[in-house]
């Protein structure tokens, strides 16, 4: 059915519901990954594969039950006559495993999963808009939680959409209003204890809201495409803060996974960089697993060609991600970070020997390795003793402010061991 028979449908059925007191589930689903393989298998493909799974959708509700597509590879069902919500619960454990099934289609094994959000009459709403927007509140939950998953609505689903529409109002203005600084943090080399970087991390500065962490928004802001203009101004600020230095050391600068998505990144670094005049082999890019996981060979021609204008390339937060010693593989990385919580966890469960591990794989593929979050005196030596050629964190060194950062520079080499 339609969008517009669905409307229709649930109308009658609410009616219904008014006299008898039965409850109504909407049940929204919205396929994970479809994008992917009409991206990269085509259209024909793409709506070949939405027919088979609106075929499983009907084989896995009840005659009385409607089911329509609502566009794209989104379908909701209404379900009624049946207790609530223990007849909408298994109805979506069904659905994800149905959809989530293998498919074959025109000579390719085809796998994705679905996510879902519920909304029930009446305690969820007793009419068609309010219905169909709670369901989709708590779809909008479920893909968040992590996708191939259901939810069903609750009222602080409501308030917390609230306030992350205001964030994404803020985040658009934010950059026009100059509220982003880039803070510098020491990057330390432990052969000889000097420092010989720094990692430039992203600040958001509001009058309203104090300041806000970039493990909030830079999420918010890679899902709204936003990173794209922001990354560029981190990039083309710590270039150009990074040439008034008085030592010619390293600057890292955080790349996201959407901006290999854009294409565009090769052409805005370069930019960047003649536009500044930094020596490109002052220059690292950090990226984490994540950026090697959508489309690879399209992240590694242009991993190849950033590296191939001077630049180095930094894996972030190793070991974090799902398959991070194949990745290892894939490309010629200079620079391994290893996360924090290898650093900083608890050593009854092995840190120290993963840190180990990865040092000596950093050893045979050429890669020099950097431990991130160190606090302690312990952990630097540690990490040291475990191989590490560099440290970055609060013990040596937190964030500084542009100013801070370049004054520091002219201070005699400082000794992380000494501090
Ligand atoms: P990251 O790239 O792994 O950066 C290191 C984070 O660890 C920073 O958090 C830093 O302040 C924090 N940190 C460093 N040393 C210590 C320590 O000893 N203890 C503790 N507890 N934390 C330490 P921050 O600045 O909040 O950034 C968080 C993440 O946000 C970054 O993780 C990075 O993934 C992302 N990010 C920051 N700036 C940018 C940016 O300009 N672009 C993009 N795409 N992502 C950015
Ligand atoms: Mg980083
Ligand atoms: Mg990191």
């Amino acid at each position: 059915a339609s969008r517009a028979a669905l409307g229709a449908c649930l109308k009658v059925q609410l009616a219904n519901s008014h006299r008898t007191a039965a409850p109504v589930a909407v049940v929204y689903i919205d396929l994970d990954r479809f994008k992917g393989v009409n991206d990269t298998l085509g259209h024909a493909v793409g709506d070949a594969l939405l027919i088979k799974v609106a075929e499983r959708l009907r084989s896995a509700v009840r005659q009385s039950d409607m089911v329509a597509r609502l566009g794209g590879d989104e379908f909701a069902i209404i379900q009624s006559g049946i207790a609530q919500p223990q007849g909408a619960e298994i109805m979506a454990s069904r659905l994800i495993d149905l959809v989530g099934r293998s498919y074959a289609l025109s000579g390719h094994i085809i796998n994705i999963g679905a996510s879902i959000g519920i909304a029930i009459s009446p305690d969820d709403g007793e009419d068609n808009d309010t219905l169909l927007q709670h369901a989709d509140l708590a779809l909008y939950r479920a893909k968040t939680d992590g996708r191939g998953t259901f939810r069903f609505f609750r009222s602080d689903m409501d308030a917390d959409m609230q306030k992350r529409r205001q964030l994404e109002l803020d985040l658009r203005r934010a950059l026009a209003l100059k509220q982003f600084e880039v803070v510098y943090q020491p990057q330390i080399h432990l052969e000889n204890d000097t420092l010989t970087g720094f990692e430039a991390l992203l600040r958001w500065r509001t009058s309203e809201r104090g300041n806000i962490s970039p493990a909030e928004f830079i999420p918010l802001a890679e899902e709204l495409g936003l990173i794209i203009p922001i990354g560029e101004w981190v990039m083309r600020t710590a270039c150009k803060e990074a040439v008034g230095w008085s030592r010619p050391v390293t600057i890292a600068v955080n790349i996201s996974a959407v901006q290999f998505r854009d294409n565009k990144l090769v052409a805005m670094v370069s930019s960047a960089l003649a536009a500044s005049g930094l020596d490109p082999a002052r220059l690292e890019l950090e990226i984490t697993e994540g950026a090697l996981l959508d489309n690879t060979s399209t992240v590694l021609q242009q991993l190849n060609a950033l590296k191939a204008l001077g630049i180095r390339i930094s894996m972030d937060d190793f070991g974090t991600g799902y398959s991070s010693l194949s990745y290892l593989q894939k490309f010629p990385f200079d620079k391994i970070k290893i996360d924090q919580s290898f650093v900083r966890g608890d050593q009854s469960m092995g840190g120290s020997a993963i840190v180990r591990a990865v040092t000596a794989i950093g050893v045979s593929l050429g890669m020099k390795t950097i431990a991130e979050g160190v606090e302690t005196q312990e952990q630097l030596e540690r990490v040291r003793a475990d191989g590490c050629n560099a440290v970055q964190g609060y013990l040596t060194g937190r964030p500084l402010a542009a100013a801070v950062a370049a004054a520091l520079l002219h201070e005699p080499a400082i000794s992380s061991t000494s501090r």
